[in-house]
């Protein structure tokens, strides 16, 4: 600031030294302008007295005949402040003219203001500051022995003109004195009130805002300093008496908010641990769900199941890798079974995406200009919200994907990624295992040179279509097929010529069945069909038309053979006509088939009663010329 008042001791200083100063000088003033009139009376006063003293004196004639101006000139010798003073002394004629005068060298001259000093009119005494004039008659009773008739007229003047007294000097001298002790006394009682309170309060008020500010700062270990027992250091000691309670204040506070701290984190760790529990529950859950069936369509259906009631996630579906490498959808929520079976190039949309680069694609919103790969494949009514995909991997190779889509934009938080992730990881793991286990059970079904189902799955499948057909009252027809001369072969051919035969001849049969039909391979070099839902007199038809494109397939000439070619006969049994259970209809057909190699081979034979009890059943007989041969036998 430019008055300095940014401390308490200069704001005092200056309330205290200004007013002071201000008090001083005007009292100077006032006393200047009283000693000014004082010395202007005074001067007046004693000018009077002179003119007084001279208006009587100066006579003629003296007693010891002296000159007139005898008293008066003995007066100025004495040396008088007053008369040192005098700048004017005369005495005037009426007319004006100086008839004696303290400067001798003006007598008999006419006295400058003769005209203003002899106008007619009373004597007068004038005072200005600087000079006081008096005008006095001479005409006293005295003077009437030189100047007859001077009663009757004015015989001389006194005037006196004193300039500028000397007590107006001395005073002015006095008063500057004055003014420059109160000047020096002022400065010094400043200089003493400033240092007074700068020690006394400034500096102990400037050491206390210290210490404040420092503990406002957060050192609440800073002290103020208390010397003595004045309002400052008792400001100062209760000052530090509050930042001690302030500081343990503070340390409790610390201590709670350690407390606090350390709830907070158990508590966080509760949750933690919670959520954790949680997902682990979930996952076991999930482990146990897949783990409990090996099948795979049951599999599949469970992992559905399991999404949106335990994951709450609305649309979800899976993608399994099909065995023309393509992602095939193969489960859907909610179902939507047109879907099933569409395919997606790996590489394509999301999902191809994620089983490309075996990694987690998400697609926080599919709207979004930056995600227009994701919308390439994907399924009808997920154009919008969030869309994460999940790779199902195990051992390096993907099995599929597991798609998951909420409406809501970026719905799919980090943990929910990790926890997908895991159950994602187990559904592989059920998945392989239920290909393997499929696989397995394929083998085991399966005859491994022909690649038809064995007699086993032959037998599984023709006790459901037994069930079925009894159930529903449709009929269900077998057709038993044995290859004609087929030791011939072997013994001429050898048997790998003998294996690509029953090969080629499972591929004849296979071509020209539908696909609800069952071939299986029944034993050595036979067949058998099981045609559900069709009656004795079309599944007669069908053996025939499978008897023909065998003896006409080119792949299956074969010059060993009688003929030169490969040729089949087949037993034909239908149920509930011909039989009313399982067995007895494999029995029918066998007689059938055998019926057909009494009549010569190459032949269809439908099961007509009394052919099982036929003797000569047995196999590799074969009666072509059988007597007994049904009506029914078809020949080529
Ligand atoms: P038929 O016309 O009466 O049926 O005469 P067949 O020679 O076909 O009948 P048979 O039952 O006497 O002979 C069947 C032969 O089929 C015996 C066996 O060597 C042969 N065979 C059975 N299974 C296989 C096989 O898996 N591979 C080969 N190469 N031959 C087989
Ligand atoms: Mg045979
Ligand atoms: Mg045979």
């Amino acid at each position: 600031m430019a008055l300095g008042l940014d401390t308490v001791g200069r704001k005092l200083l200056w309330s205290v030294a200004l007013p002071g100063l201000l008090a001083a000088m005007l009292g100077l003033g006032y006393f200047w302008r009283e000693a000014q009139i004082a010395a202007r009376d005074a001067t007046h006063d004693e000018a009077m007295v002179l003119a007084e003293f001279v208006g009587t004196t100066f006579r003629l004639p003296t007693p010891e005949g002296l000159p007139p101006h005898h008293a008066v000139t003995e007066l100025l010798q004495s040396d008088t402040r007053l008369l040192r003073s005098t700048a004017e002394l005369n005495i005037l004629a009426p007319d004006g003219r100086i008839r004696w005068s303290v400067s001798p060298r003006e007598v008999s001259t006419l006295h400058p203001d003769a005209e203003r000093l002899t106008a007619p009119g009373p004597q007068w005494a004038r005072s200005d500051a600087h000079e006081t004039e008096v005008l006095r008659s001479l005409g006293e009773k005295e003077c009437e022995g030189c100047h007859a008739g001077a009663q009757e007229t004015r015989v001389g003047m006194v005037h006196l003109r004193v300039a500028e007294p000397v007590v107006h000097r001395e005073l002015t001298h006095a008063l500057g004195a004055a003014l420059v002790a109160v000047l020096v006394l002022g400065t010094m009682l400043i200089v003493a009130t400033g240092t007074s309170l700068h020690f006394f309060l400034t500096r102990p008020l400037r050491r206390l805002a210290a210490a404040m500010r420092r503990a406002e700062e957060g050192d609440f270990l800073v002290r103020a300093e208390v010397r003595g027992a004045d309002e400052l250091s008792r400001l100062g000691a209760a000052f530090n008496a509050m930042l001690a309670r302030l500081t343990s204040m503070k340390a409790e506070e610390i201590d709670t908010h350690r407390d606090l701290q350390v709830t907070k984190w158990k508590l966080s760790l509760k949750e933690e641990l919670e959520e954790r529990i949680a997902e682990l529950a979930l996952l076991f859950d999930v482990a146990r769900s897949v783990n409990s069936t090996i099948e795979l369509s049951e599999l599949l259906a469970r992992i559905t199941q399991l999404v949106p009631e335990r994951l709450h996630i609305p649309d979800f579906s899976i993608m399994l890798v099909n065995a023309e490498g393509l992602l095939e959808v193969k489960s859907t929520f909610p179902q939507h079974p047109e879907l099933e079976g569409m395919t997606l190039q790996p590489g394509d949309g999301a999902s191809g995406r994620a089983a490309e680069l075996q990694r987690v694609v998400y697609v926080p919103d599919v709207r979004d200009p930056s995600s227009a790969f994701a919308r390439n494949g994907l399924l009808p009514g997920h154009d919008s919200g969030a869309v994460l995909c999940i790779p199902m991997v195990h051992m390096e190779s993907v099995l599929g994907v597991l798609n998951f889509r909420r409406p809501e934009v970026a719905s799919f938080a980090p943990e929910e990624l990790e926890l997908l992730t895991a159950v994602a990881d187990q559904a592989a793991t059920a998945v392989k295992n239920a290909m393997l286990h499929a696989e397995a059970v394929k083998l085991t079904m399966t005859d491994p040179l022909t690649g038809v189902p064995n007699r086993r799955h032959l037998f599984a499948r023709l006790e459901l279509e037994v069930a079925r057909a009894q159930r529903f009252g449709t009929p269900v027809s077998i057709l038993m097929v044995d290859i004609d001369h087929f030791k011939k072969l072997n013994d001429a051919a050898g048997h790998r010529a003998g294996d690509e035969t029953l090969r080629k001849v499972c591929d004849v049969l296979r071509a020209r069945l539908r696909k609800v039909d069952t071939l299986a391979r029944y034993g050595g070099e036979e067949f058998m069909l099981v045609l559900s839902n069709v009656s004795k007199h079309d599944a007669f038809d069908v053996a025939e038309k499978l008897r023909r494109s065998i003896m006409e397939a080119p792949q299956l000439a074969a010059p060993t053979q009688p003929g030169g070619h490969i040729t089949v006969s087949i037993g034909v049994a239908t149920m509930p006509i011909d039989s009313s259970t399982q067995d007895s209809l494999v029995d029918c057909a066998d007689a059938a088939l055998y019926a057909s190699k009494r009549a010569g081979r190459n032949s269809v034979t439908s099961y007509a009663p009394g052919m099982e009890l036929h003797p000569g059943r047995e196999r590799g007989l074969s009666r072509p010329n059988d007597p007994s041969s049904p009506s029914s036998v078809a020949k080529a």
